[in-house]
């Protein structure tokens, strides 16, 4: 499994990613906020196959997490031109504009695709695209 390392701002202190830090107890990311969209579910984030962009505004790292968590895992477009639940994320602050991909793709595994260096990640468990995820919402700390 990926572990992120990340230096603690208050306690400056390089600690493992997680909500807090292991040395101080500080918050390791603020409240940012980044533009999140879908597509593949209704306005209610229910698995729809649809192709339609759903705006779900501004979301914090703990929203989009539980999103995450409401992907129902047994769930599996079963037609070709169906659309997967995608969570489509930014423009992350301080990467040039960009932002990100998450796709479920079946199986209890997603597809994570960066719009800033165009490699896409297969085949990843919900575990891996949260510490990613961690890792932009802390990049984007304090720009948003
Ligand atoms: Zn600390």
């Amino acid at each position: 499994m990926v572990e992120f390392l990340i230096l603690c701002k208050k306690c400056m202190t390089v600690v493992a990613l997680d909500s807090f830090c292991s040395s101080c107890g500080a918050r390791l990311w603020s409240d940012a906020r980044l533009e999140v969209k879908a597509q593949g579910v209704t306005k209610e984030f229910i698995p729809n196959g649809s192709y339609d962009i759903v705006k779900l505004g501004r979301l914090s790292l703990d929203e989009v997490l539980d999103l995450m968590a409401r992907i129902p895992q047994e769930y599996h477009p079963t037609k070709e031109d169906w659309c997967p639940v995608h969570l489509l994320i930014g423009p992350v602050p301080g990467r040039g504009g960009n932002g990100f991909t998450i796709s479920y793709i079946g199986d209890g595994l997603f597809y994570f695709f960066d719009e800033k260096d165009y490699v896409p990640q297969m085949h990843l468990i919900r575990r891996e695209v949260e510490m990613i995820l961690k890792d932009l919402y802390i990049s984007s700390q304090g720009e948003t």
